[in-house]
């Protein structure tokens, strides 16, 4: 102990894109370091954190996974609210998955706080090459255009999914 204590962060996340994109795997990796084929789907909020030590600041991530409601294409406004962070992902395997991301942002550009950040995941690069509908480079033009950050992952290996908490956490400046 020598008395100075680093900032604690705590940034509401929240993961939207389509159904059976990864999201709630995504969201188990992240916060509990496993992987289980399938779950229930999910029925009512589901919350769930973890907590990062960086050199200058701790971030406490607060996760919200959908419960559902992606089925409709539309987020209650409750979910976005006071939100920090918004992942969009898509399945590199889906393409129709990665066609729909462009109605998600246009949904948190609408509904979101003003300041939200949002990244693009393409998740389940852990497929054979074959099943890929989605090359890396189209994901990388969009979140170009879009000025987003991207990254691929794999909820099932873990591929790629510590670089991106870590990298969206080490650029968050103020408490949300
Ligand atoms: P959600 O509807 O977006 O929450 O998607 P889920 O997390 O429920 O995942 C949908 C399906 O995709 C499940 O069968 C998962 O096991 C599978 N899945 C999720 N992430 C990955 C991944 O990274 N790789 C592979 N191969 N399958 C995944
Ligand atoms: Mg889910």
């Amino acid at each position: 102990m020598n008395g100075i204590s680093l900032p604690v962060i705590k940034v509401k996340m929240v993961v939207v894109g389509d159904a059976g994109v990864g999201k709630t795997s995504l969201a188990v990796r992240f916060t509990d370091n496993s992987f289980i084929q399938h779950y229930k789907q999910t029925v009512g909020a589901s919350f769930c954190s973890r907590t990062l030590d960086f050199k200058d600041k701790t971030v406490v991530f607060n996760i919200w996974d959908t419960a559902g409601q992606e089925r409709f294409r539309s987020l209650v406004p409750m979910y976005l609210r006071d939100a920090g962070i918004a992942l969009v992902v898509y399945d590199i395997s889906s393409h129709k998955s990665f066609e729909n991301v462009e109605s998600w942002l246009l949904q948190l550009q609408q509904y979101g706080p003003r300041d939200l950040k949002c990244a693009l995941i393409g998740n389940k690069v852990d497929l054979e090459d074959d099943l890929r509908e989605v090359p890396t480079q189209e994901g990388e033009l969009l979140a170009e255009g879009h000025g987003l950050y991207f990254e691929e992952t794999s909820a099932k290996t873990g591929e790629g999914i510590d670089k991106v908490f870590n990298d969206i956490g080490s650029r968050l400046e103020k408490n949300h």
